[in-house]
C-alpha cells in the first residue's frame, strides 16, 4: 500500500565530522500535517540531522527528499524558498536589530536565508517593503509578540528570542518547520502555553513540523509520532504511548 508522500523523507543518511560519526544510516520522514518529534540524549545527532536536512552539513551517504525531490545540489540559502524554515538550538538572531526587522528577514523570500547579504546589501530598499512588514507584523501578532516589535531582539529574555525565531520562520510561509529545542528556558507553566501555540501554528498554517525537544511532557502531548535517535542511529519510532513504554528508549535515557 502506497502511503501519503512525506514532505521530508531522509533515508540512510550518514554524517561524519573528522573522526566523529555524528549520524550513521538514519532515516526519518515527516508527513503532511503532522507534528513529528525527534528526541534522543545529548549528542544523539538531532541537530546534525536538521543541519543535513537544510544542507548546512554534507552527508556522506543517503538521500533527503523534499516533496519527492532530492535535495542534492540545493544550497542552504535556497532552502527557505523551497519551503523549509527552521530555528536553531543556539539562537540565530540579529541581536541589535529589532524584533520586527528580524521577522521581516524571514518574510522576505528572496533573501533565501542569506542574512549577511541582507544586511550588507541596500537593506532598506530590499527589505523594508510594506508587504514584508505587514506579513511580519501579522506573524508577530499570532505568536503574541506584536507589542515587542520595536524592541532590540537581543534585549528580550531567551524564551522570547526563541519565539521570535519561530515567527521569523513562519513569516517565510514554509511547508515544513524544523524546530530545534524551541522550548529551551521555559518554565513548566510556560511550556503548556507554548505547546498550544505550536499546535495552533500547525493547524492555521497547514504545515508539518519536525520538533526536537527535551521537555518530554511537551513532546508527548504535542507529537503525532516520535522518532528516537541514539548515538547517531535510529533507536525507535512510534506513537507517544509506544515511545514512553519502549525499553530501549528508557535505557538510552538512563545512560545504559
Ligand atoms: P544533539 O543535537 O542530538 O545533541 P548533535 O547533532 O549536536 O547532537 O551532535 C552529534 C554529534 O556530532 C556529537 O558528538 C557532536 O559533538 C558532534 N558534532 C556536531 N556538530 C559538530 C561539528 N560541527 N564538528 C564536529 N563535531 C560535531
Ligand atoms: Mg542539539
Amino acid at each position: 500500500i502506497e502511503e501519503v508522500r512525506p514532505v521530508l523523507r531522509a533515508r540512510g543518511v550518514s554524517v561524519q565530522f573528522g573522526g566523529v560519526k555524528a549520524l550513521t544510516d538514519v532515516s526519518l520522514s515527516v508527513r503532511p500535517g503532522e507534528i513529528c518529534g525527534l528526541i534522543g540524549p545529548n549528542g544523539a545527532g538531532k541537530s546534525t540531522f536538521l543541519n543535513a536536512a537544510t544542507r548546512l552539513v554534507n552527508y556522506a551517504t543517503g538521500s533527503i527528499m523534499l516533496d519527492g525531490q532530492p535535495l542534492e545540489g540545493v544550497e542552504t540559502r535556497e532552502m527557505i524558498g523551497k519551503g523549509v524554515a527552521r530555528t536553531f538550538q543556539n539562537l540565530g538572531i540579529y541581536a541589535s536589530m529589532t524584533v520586527l526587522e528580524n521577522v521581516m528577514l524571514g518574510a522576505h523570500h528572496r533573501l533565501g536565508g542569506n542574512f549577511a547579504k541582507a544586511i550588507f546589501a541596500p537593506f532598506r530598499a530590499r527589505v523594508l517593503e510594506r508587504s514584508t512588514r505587514e506579513r511580519a507584523m501579522a506573524v508577530l501578532e499570532e505568536v503574541g509578540m506584536a507589542n515587542l516589535a520595536a524592541r532590540a531582539a537581543g534585549s528580550l529574555p531567551y524564551p522570547l528570542q526563541k519565539r521570535m525565531e519561530i515567527a521569523r520562520a513562519l513569516a517565510a510561509e514554509p511547508k515544513i518547520l524544523l524546530l530545534d529545542e524551541p522550548a529551551g528556558g521555559l518554565t513548566h507553566g510556560e511550556v503548556h502555553e507554548f505547546g498550544a501555540l505550536v499546535d495552533g501554528i500547525r493547524r492555521r498554517h497547514n504545515l508539518c513540523i519536525l520538533l526536537i525537544e527535551h521537555h518530554m511532557g511537551l513532546v508527548m502531548s504535542l507529537c503525532d509520532r516520535i522518532v528516537v535517535f541514539h548515538l547517531g542511529r535510529n533507536l525507535a519510532e512510534g506513537t507517544p504511548a509506544e515511545i514512553k513504554s519502549n525499553d530501549a528508549v528508557i535505557a538510552a535515557y538512563l545512560g545504559r
